[in-house]
């Protein structure tokens, strides 16, 4: 990288000028080629990538597109380079900053808010209204990195430091990866749903956010936190992680009432939805209580059929919740630094970047019973330096 004035590096990290990045060709396909290491502009920094953690999201980029937004357009064929959920150590600052130091490690957010529509200045950053606007000549300051503006499938990326959370030298980097992720279970249960000690959570489906979901309840005070799931595997890193109760949505003959029972039979405060099961969008209202709230965190493919009448007459809060926002990572990482949880037992394979094509098949068709898949750009570098 050609440091423009005011950028600064240092000799502890010398940068190549190019690296290799993951682009998205046609659904499905990814190539691995070259792209020139990205300066940082002012308030950003340059992020040398440690570890990326594959989501499902990533799946439904790679393989639908949306939500990702290319150039107005689906992302396909655009040189575009997915990958969300990361964390690495800062290399390189913009004009500016002294907020971060060169050598400071950190977990990245996805969302850089445009800072000046009304969602970001309420801080809900993640529903910016400049959302996928940073592109071609348009520059409204909102990255979504992964999503909107290349990602971490490489080595190297350009972070606002509003994305940036420091985490403890430590913390592994596969752990470190986990931090946002807990944060979105944390913006969930939280900043967007209020919810304080004492009070009862289902949540619906054991994925990556769902494990997560349970671990932040319980970590917050929620009794009882009860998840929903058909595979046992699953079940198990739930208890561990804190859940009370486990039901098996595959062997109860009526959820709901399986759910109530285990909470005097009025049903719960908060049912965090992350199975993607369109029927599992109708059990969750009827699994709150009245007045309950539900957050919808997984997207399903087929429109859901849904009570609304119950909804209104029971005074239910449905509501999405995209990513994470408010501050609600640094206080997933501050859970994490305290070890309030294990985010790690929810991690089950790692791979090399350039076996990205392996590492998502893993996390797809959950080979070997996988859960969280990272890859690390520097493990091939380790390997290779063993080899040697
Ligand atoms: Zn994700
Ligand atoms: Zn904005």
């Amino acid at each position: 990288m050609d440091a423009p004035a005011g950028v600064k590096t240092s000799t502890d990290f010398p940068l190549p000028q190019s690296m290799k990045a993951w682009v998205l060709g046609d659904p499905g396909e990814l190539k691995l080629t070259a792209k020139p290491v990205p300066v940082p502009k002012r308030a950003e920094v340059l992020v040398r990538i440690d570890a990326s953690a594959i989501c499902a999201t990533d799946l439904e980029v790679i393989y639908q597109g949306p939500p990702a937004i290319i150039q107005g357009g689906l992302p396909f064929n655009k040189n575009f380079t997915p990958g969300h959920e990361y964390m690495g150590t800062v290399v390189a600052l913009g004009p500016g900053v002294d907020e971060y130091k060169i050598g400071q490690r950190v977990a990245c957010e996805i969302h850089a808010g445009c800072g000046q529509c009304k969602r970001c200045r309420e801080g809900m950053y993640t529903s910016c209204h400049n959302y996928g606007l940073n592109y071609g000549d348009l520059d409204k300051g909102h990255r979504a990195n992964g999503f909107t503006t290349d990602g971490a499938f490489c080595e190297y990326q350009v972070n606002n430091i509003n994305t940036l959370v420091a985490i403890r030298d430590d913390m592994s980097d596969e752990e470190g990866a986990l931090v946002v992720t807990a944060g979105t279970a944390m913006y969930a249960l939280t900043e967007l749903g209020g919810l304080v000690a004492g009070e009862s959570v289902v949540v619906s489906g054991a994925g990556p956010i769902g494990l997560m979901a349970v671990a932040v309840a319980k970590a917050l005070g929620a009794q009882p936190v009860i998840l929903t799931e058909m595979r046992e595997n699953r079940m198990t890193i739930a208890r561990a992680l804190g859940a009370d109760a486990v039901v098996n949505v595959g062997k109860v003959p009526d959820l709901v009432a399986a759910v109530k029972a285990l909470n005097g039979g009025k049903g719960v405060d908060y049912v965090v939805e992350c199975s993607a099961a369109s029927k599992a969008v109708n059990d969750a209202v009827h699994m709150v209580n009245r007045g309950g709230k539900v957050c919808l965190a997984a997207f399903t493919h087929e429109p859901a059929l849904v009570d609304i009448a119950h909804i209104v007459s029971n005074n239910i809060y449905v509501y999405g919740i995209r990513g994470e926002g408010k501050s609600a990572v640094h206080r997933a990482e501050a859970f994490m630094r305290q070890k309030r949880f294990d985010a790690t037992k929810i991690h089950t394979h790692t791979f090399p970047l350039a076996e990205l094509p392996t590492a998502i098949r893993y996390a797809k068709d959950r080979v070997d019973d996988a859960i969280k898949v990272v890859v690390k750009p520097r493990l091939e570098a380790a390997h290779k330096a063993a080899a040697e």
